[in-house]
């Protein structure tokens, strides 16, 4: 079904014509007739489907047919991050190029001048994070009862953002008869109940199973013998040689991993940057910039800071490590392979990592394939300074192999020790050991469930219970996360302890022995 048929106004037509766009994606197609026809939608679609346009092209169409006024938005779309928000503006302005229409972008990084002259002027469109809306509501800068239209847009990343008391709270500002639509990637219980909660009588449109990876992205897995930090770089260094990126995401799960591995590929004359939650704004904005424009090979990012970014033509997504959370995998992963084009995946998997990529695993329902790059074994050598090892047959070099979902048992003795033993499972420690700690997730807009680094500087987008909140657990998912620590395990950290000795003095009996 070609645009035209969709019902919308001949000036958003010629837009999304100039736009290069001539057949609306499975969502569009979907979703712009029901929200034209004012019905509420439950959008169940990863990023990369056209999902920014299914809403901004029919809330375009209908709010061409008024006029703001000042201090009261007419239409309101929530986004989790700031660059998700600049983004769904950049797409407003492209496709409202034939439209008189006011927006204004509340996010963190922008100063308040700014934001107050937009809002006193009156807009059409208000595009902002949670946390800064309710700060611009609370200062009396806003009013919200002429909200006619809402979108939550990925609604799954808010709630790991801990931003659902703050959408409740949002909503309940809101007026009662109102347009709400909610778009998010994955339909877990607590969205499902906010959707219940605030939609009525929703459209439910799925254009791909929840946590389903697209089929044009070939995804590759490969095992590192050890958890140092110094052989899985070596060994991402392999990958991204051997893979010919032209250009790639290298998603890591800390924010301080994010910049050793950026520095350290930097070092090693590739062309690479960091971008996580603690970096400035501008530095962010210009780094991604860079990387869109081509001008940058290799972006170094968190989940946060990437989610939901549009870059279209990336050739490779490399995983340092699997994330913490088996959905981001599906996220992450869906940065390649975008509106039909085929794209890589690699995943490093360290032994230490086992646990979580099994969840990855389980969560994609697929075998992936193994990857042993060329100069594989001799990276490996060479980062853990026992100099290189004899040479595989070229035959066996980059040659994917079906592997299963628990790593083969090719692991050095070091780790193997640190993680339960060549099975690859982790063990229970035994009395006396540490545990190892758990894996962080990057918190770049301060998740409550999780502390932040201790390096970090709160976002100003955070979400507003910090500590106690509302924000989700993901339990079962990832019960190594959740309590997350910063700090990079070292499996040598695991056995300084005293075993099962304990010493004599520990057992005395005090009191008695003191006072005879
Ligand atoms: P989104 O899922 O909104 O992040 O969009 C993903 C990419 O698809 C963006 O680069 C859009 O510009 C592009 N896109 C949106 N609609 C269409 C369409 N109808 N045909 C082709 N590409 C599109």
């Amino acid at each position: 079904m070609p645009f035209a048929e969709l019902g919308l106004d001949p000036k958003l037509l010629s837009a999304v014509t100039a736009a290069g766009y001539h057949d609306p994606t499975p969502i569009q197609a979907q979703a712009i007739p029901a929200v034209l026809g004012g019905r509420d939608v439950t959008g169940i679609a990863q990023t990369g489907t056209g999902k920014t346009a299914a809403f901004v092209l029919p809330m375009i169409h209908k709010l061409g047919q008024g006029r703001a006024k000042a201090r009261m938005p007419r239409s309101l779309i929530l986004e989790p991050t700031r660059e998700l928000a600049a983004q769904v503006s950049e797409n407003f302005e492209k496709y409202g190029v034939n439209y008189k229409l006011s927006m204004a972008l509340l996010i963190g990084g922008v100063s308040f001048g700014d934001q107050d002259r937009k809002l006193t002027a009156g807009v059409d469109v208000l595009i902002a994070t949670p946390g800064r809306l309710i700060d611009q509501f609370e200062r009396g800068k806003l009013l919200l009862s002429g909200v006619q239209m809402l979108v939550i847009d990925e609604a799954d990343r808010m709630l790991d953002m801990g931003f659902i008391p703050d959408i409740e709270r949002i909503c309940g500002l809101l007026p009662r008869t109102r347009q709400t639509l909610l778009f998010s990637a994955t339909m877990p219980p607590e969205i499902t109940r906010l959707a219940q909660q605030f939609q009525s009588d929703p459209m439910r449109i799925e254009v791909a199973k929840p946590a389903t990876a697209a089929t044009t992205i070939t995804q590759y897995m490969t095992p590192c013998p050890s958890n140092e930090d110094t052989v899985k770089r070596a060994v991402l260094r392999t990958i991204i040689t051997a893979a010919s990126t032209q250009n790639g995401i290298v998603f890591c799960n800390r924010k301080r991993e994010v910049d050793t591995v950026a520095k350290s590929l930097q070092k090693h004359g590739f062309d690479a940057a960091a971008i996580h939650g603690d970096l400035p704004q501008s530095l962010r904005t210009q780094t991604l910039d860079r990387f869109r424009n081509g001008e940058l090979r290799l972006l170094v990012a968190s989940d946060v800071a990437a989610r939901g970014l549009d870059i279209p033509e990336v050739s490779q997504v490399f995983n340092y490590a699997p994330p913490p959370n088996a959905d981001d995998y599906v996220h992450r992963i869906g940065r390649t392979g975008r509106a039909g084009r085929s794209g890589e995946s690699y995943t490093i998997v360290s032994p230490g990592d086992q646990r979580l990529w099994d969840a990855v695993t389980k969560r994609i329902a697929k075998d992936v394939e193994l990857f042993r790059p060329e100069g594989f074994d001799e990276a490996v050598a060479a980062a853990k300074g026992r100099g290189p090892a004899p040479r595989r047959s070229s035959a066996d070099d980059r040659r994917p192999r079906k592997a299963s979902n628990h790593q083969e048992d090719e692991r050095g003795s070091d780790d193997s020790v640190a993680e339960g033993g060549r099975s690859g499972r982790r063990r229970r420690p035994r009395r006396g050991e540490r545990s190892p700690p758990p894996v962080a997730a990057e918190t770049d807009d301060a998740r409550p469930t999780q502390p932040p680094e201790p390096e970090a500087t709160p976002a100003t987008d955070g979400p507003r219970r910090r500590r106690g909140g509302r924000g989700r657990h993901r339990g079962s998912e990832q019960p190594a996360a959740a309590a997350a620590t910063s700090e990079s395990f070292r499996p040598e950290d695991a056995f300084r302890g005293m075993g099962d000795h304990v010493p004599a003095f520990l057992l005395r009996k005090i009191g008695a022995d003191e006072q005879a």
